[in-house]
């Protein structure tokens, strides 16, 4: 690297939401209305050097009391009020407009979140399908008729039960998928009708305000968009809100913790820390699964809910299988993300790499062994890792097994029995996908029955992509599901209406 990362905004779209000082823009923040620039300035800074590439508005309590007030009284019924087609077709021009500035999109996740080109242009490319797919959730806004003729009470009377939106959604979103997140949960919340606050990542919140310039741009109820650009230690008395009543987090455990804690009586999901174990049966296609389990560990360099962070390989191939995995992990290019041969780009801040090292370091004190990996190459930069652990009762004392290291990093042990196997999946206090490499389908139904997740991929690493298959977790990992069409349950309340036709002669069997 040998010079200064900056941002470059090309789209003139975008030219009204920032101002220059000297070489850094200053980002405005959008409150239910009005875009605003405030004296208080959060520093932005990119994974792939350290410098600061922008400064964002951060609002304080006054300016999100004044916003939470325009999107209760204002921004819920405005968006309840535009009828589901055109709700459709505005979610349909964010898409084309998302397409158009793809290259704003694509820059920004590299800069800010320090993702290889390729995985900036995927992140864009599931958005814009996610937007696409819009029509799928809509489908989900469905009731029922109940008969009244079942009971004697309620003879003569029938009921409805209609699904219709809560009001106002609180989004908050990790910075590891700060655009795509932000998204699907726009996408599933606004599209029964629901307001919506969001509130970004404070390292990387630039995806998500250039995100809201565009939902603007196509048409979306100003009043009913925020973005409350906060510290999350700071946003008790907003999760607390009770003009607030749901609640979309993905996050780490702990703060879902947090967010719980404070939240109230509310409507909530929950998509929590995860980091999946990967079983390798002794019929596996071996390469083919080193290869899938090698790009689970590291894709985003491991910043990802659905990584592989525990590899069970079943004894007979165990040998066999560490060689694969440690050849494959071997071909793993590190650098800056906007190099086309980089395959693994910075982690997001140098204490994510001091926690790895720390975690590897902790295991190896303890008698595991490092097979490949876990050699720093800067300040945010550092190669993947794999930690074998024999010894299954140090295994389970080990960071590295109890906690989500959120980084390339993960550990390989041998199983006997298909019983051992689910017995150190299920150990985790996570549960939120598994991946099983394999032929034999009563083997592998076995293990489908028994591991307490969320997903289960066969022959694949986990991995959530735009949610046309469910995901969320168990345990630790979480409450609810997000993917297509099934998060309208949670954004969305019953309600029954019961007519009463009584003595109007409508029945004959009375
Ligand atoms: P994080 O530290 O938990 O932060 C997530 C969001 O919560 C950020 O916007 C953060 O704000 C905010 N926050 C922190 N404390 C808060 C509090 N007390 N009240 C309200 N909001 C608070 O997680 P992260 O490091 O950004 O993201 C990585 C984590 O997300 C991992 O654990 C990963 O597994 C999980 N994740 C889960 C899924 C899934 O589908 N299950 C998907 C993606 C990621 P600040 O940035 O201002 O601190």
């Amino acid at each position: 690297m040998n010079h200064k990362v900056s941002l470059d905004l090309r789209s003139p779209v975008f030219e009204d939401i920032f101002e220059k000082e000297g070489e850094v823009s200053v980002f405005k923040t959008f409150v239910a209305g009005n875009w605003v620039l405030t004296s208080n300035l959060a520093v932005v800074r990119s994974p792939i050097d350290g410098s600061i590439i922008a400064k964002v508005s951060r609002l304080d309590a006054a300016a999100i009391e004044k916003g939470v007030d325009v999107v209760y009284r204002l921004g819920r019924r405005r968006i309840r009020d535009v009828p589901g087609e055109k709700r459709l077709n505005i979610l349909s021009r964010i898409a084309d407009l998302l397409e158009k500035n793809a290259g704003d999109f694509e820059e920004v996740l590299t800069v800010n979140a320090g993702k290889t080109r390729k995985q900036a242009a995927g992140e864009v490319e599931a958005s814009i399908d996610r937007l696409r797919k819009a029509a799928l959730d809509l489908r989900k806004l469905q009731g029922e008729y109940v008969p009244g003729d079942w009971d004697r009470h309620t003879l003569e009377s029938e009921g409805i039960v209609r699904r219709e939106p809560y009001g106002v959604v609180l989004a908050i979103i990790p910075f590891n998928y700060p655009l795509f997140d932000t998204v699907n949960k726009f996408v599933y919340s606004t599209i029964p009708g629901n307001a919506f606050i969001v509130k970004p990542p404070s390292a990387d919140p630039l995806p998500v305000i250039m995100f809201a310039r565009l939902a603007i741009e196509a048409g979306f109820p100003p009043e009913s968009l925020m973005i409350a650009t906060l510290r999350g230690s700071e946003a008790e008395k907003l999760v607390a809100d009770r003009r607030i009543s749901v609640i979309s987090l993905t996050g780490s455990s702990e703060t879902g913790v947090k967010v719980m804690r404070s939240a109230g009586i509310k409507q909530l999901i929950m998509e929590l820390g995860g980091g999946d174990p990967a079983i390798v049966l002794a019929d596996a296609d071996l390469k083919s699964a080193a290869s899938k389990i090698a790009t689970g560990i590291t894709s985003y360099s491991g910043q990802r809910c659905d990584a592989i962070k525990l590899v069970l390989v079943e004894e007979p191939v165990y040998n066999e299988m560490k060689k694969l995995l440690v050849e494959e992990l071997s071909k793993i290019k590190v650098g800056d993300p906007r190099n086309d041969s980089t395959t693994m780009g910075p982690l997001i801040d140098k204490e994510a790499v001091d926690t790895m090292v720390e975690a590897i370091e902790e295991a190896v004190s303890r008698g595991a062994k490092l097979l490949y990996g876990g050699e720093r190459i800067g300040d945010t930069y550092i190669t993947p890792a794999l930690v074998e652990v024999e010894d299954k009762n140090v295994l389970r004392e080990l960071k590295l097994y109890k906690d989500e290291v959120f980084a390339p990093v993960a550990v390989i042990t041998s199983f006997s029995t298909l019983d051992e196997a689910i017995e150190l999946a299920n150990g985790r206090r996570y549960g939120l996908d598994a991946a099983i490499f394999g032929e034999s389908m009563a083997r592998i139904r076995k293990l489908i029955r028994f591991l307490e997740v969320g997903a289960i991929y066969i022959n694949e690493y986990p991995r959530h992509g735009i949610g046309y298959y469910p995901f969320g977790g168990r345990k630790d990992s979480g409450i609810g599901r997000e993917g297509i069409g099934y998060s309208i349950e949670y954004v969305t309340a019953l309600k029954t209406i019961v007519y009463n036709y009584r003595g109007r002669g409508i029945w004959e069997y009375l």
